[in-house]
C-alpha cells in the first residue's frame, strides 16, 4: 500500500513539475510575438514628447527682474540677483540660477514668467557626482540641449507620443514619417507663411 502511495504522490508531483513547465513556456511564446518594452540606452534614447518638462532654459537677456518666477515657485527656487540702476532708473540683472537639485520640474516658473524667457528643455539627463553641480548658473542655463533627433551617436526611438493617430506600433513605420504633433520649426514657418501672406494682401490692397 505504502509502495502505491508513493508512485500515486510521484505521478501527482511529476504533473504538477509538467503543468508548472508548460505554464512557464507559455508565457515565453506569448512575449516571444511582442516587441522589446526596453531601449538599448544611451545608444538609443526614445524621443521625449511635446510638453516634456526637462531642464529649464533661460534667456538673460529677457529677465526683467521682476521674481515672479520666484513667487510662484511651491520653493522660492530661483535665485535671482539684480541691482537698482539709478541713472536708468530700472533693474539690471546680475545673475539668475536655479537648483536642479531640488527643482521639482512643476513647470509655474515658465508657465508665469511674463517675458517667456523660461522654457522647458527635453534634457532629462542631469546626473551629477556632486550634488551642487546641478545648481545651475545662468550660463547653463541658456545652454539648450542636443536634441536626440539631431545627435548622430543616437538612434531615436518614436513612442506613443509621436505616432500618428491610430498608430500603435512605432517599429511598422517606414523612416522620415510625419509625427503627430509638428515640432516648433514647422509652427514658425506656418506664422512665416501667414505673416508673408498678410502683408502681400495690404500690399495689393494699397496698390488697388
Ligand atoms: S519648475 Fe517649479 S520647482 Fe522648478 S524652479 Fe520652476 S517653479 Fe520652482
Ligand atoms: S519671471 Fe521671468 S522675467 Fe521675471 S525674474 Fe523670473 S525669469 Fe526673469
Amino acid at each position: 500500500m505504502k509502495f502505491l502511495k508513493q508512485v500515486g504522490d510521484y505521478a501527482k508531483d511529476s504533473f504538477q513539475a509538467a503543468k508548472f513547465i508548460g505554464q512557464g513556456l507559455a508565457v515565453t511564446f506569448d512575449h516571444m510575438g511582442r516587441r522589446p518594452v526596453t531601449v538599448q540606452y544611451p545608444y538609443e534614447k526614445l524621443i521625449p514628447s511635446e510638453r516634456y518638462r526637462g531642464r529649464i532654459h533661460f534667456e538673460f537677456d529677457k529677465c526683467i527682474s521682476c521674481e515672479v518666477c520666484v513667487r510662484v515657485c511651491p520653493i522660492n527656487l530661483p535665485v535671482v540677483d539684480w541691482e537698482f540702476n539709478k541713472e536708468q532708473k530700472k533693474k539690471k540683472l546680475n545673475h539668475y540660477s536655479i537648483d536642479f537639485g531640488v527643482c521639482i520640474f512643476c513647470g509655474n516658473c515658465v508657465e508665469y514668467c511674463p517675458t517667456n524667457c523660461l522654457s522647458m528643455t527635453e534634457e532629462y539627463e542631469l546626473s551629477a557626482y556632486d550634488r551642487h553641480e546641478l545648481n545651475y548658473d545662468s550660463v547653463a542655463l541658456g545652454r539648450l540641449p542636443e536634441k536626440v533627433t539631431l545627435d548622430p551617436m543616437v538612434q531615436p526611438i518614436r513612442e506613443l507620443a509621436y505616432l500618428p493617430k491610430g498608430v500603435t506600433e512605432p517599429h511598422d513605420l517606414p523612416k522620415g514619417s510625419q509625427r503627430a504633433g509638428r515640432h516648433p520649426e514647422d509652427i514658425l514657418e506656418e506664422l512665416e507663411q501667414e505673416k508673408a501672406k498678410r502683408q502681400k494682401a495690404s500690399a495689393d490692397s494699397e496698390n488697388n
